[in-house]
């Protein structure tokens, strides 16, 4: 080592990657899920990481609601599964339903076709077979 001539400037920055590498989030749908039974009845649908739960059979689950719930399961996919939990019931814990972050974004877009590909380009949902091609129908 030659103590004399150590380099006196910092080592130039990294760059930082602009994403988060791309991953593909296999989403999965449980209908009539006696899961709702321990909600309130105005609770139609809750998502658990990628396990979306509905209250109702697939034929009375509209598309609307498939869409709040899957903007959802990016929000796990940004923050994380206990990211998500710790913001949603203890950071915000004294926030009524409709005013938590989660849901704002959730209720904003639910009707914006492509919002979850432009907001998380880097999150590619594999839906279940039986709602492919339907989830963005109105
Ligand atoms: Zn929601």
């Amino acid at each position: 080592m030659r103590g004399k001539t150590k380099a006196k400037t910092r080592p130039a920055t990294p760059s930082l990657p602009l994403c988060r590498p791309s991953r593909t989030i296999a989403v999965r749908f449980h209908f009539s899920s006696p899961l709702l039974f321990f909600f309130p009845r105005w609770v139609s649908g809750v998502t658990l990481g990628r396990h979306v739960f509905f209250r109702r059979p697939l034929s009375q689950v509209s598309s609307r609601l498939v869409r709040h719930e899957l903007i959802h399961v990016c929000q796990y996919g940004q923050y994380g599964f206990y990211g998500f939990l710790w913001f949603y019931l203890w950071r915000e814990r004294k926030l009524s339903y409709r005013y938590k972050r989660f849901e704002l974004e959730a209720f904003e877009h639910q009707d914006e076709d492509g919002y979850r590909e432009r907001r998380w380009p880097h999150l590619r949902l594999e839906l279940p077979a039986e709602i492919k091609g339907w989830e963005l129908k109105t």
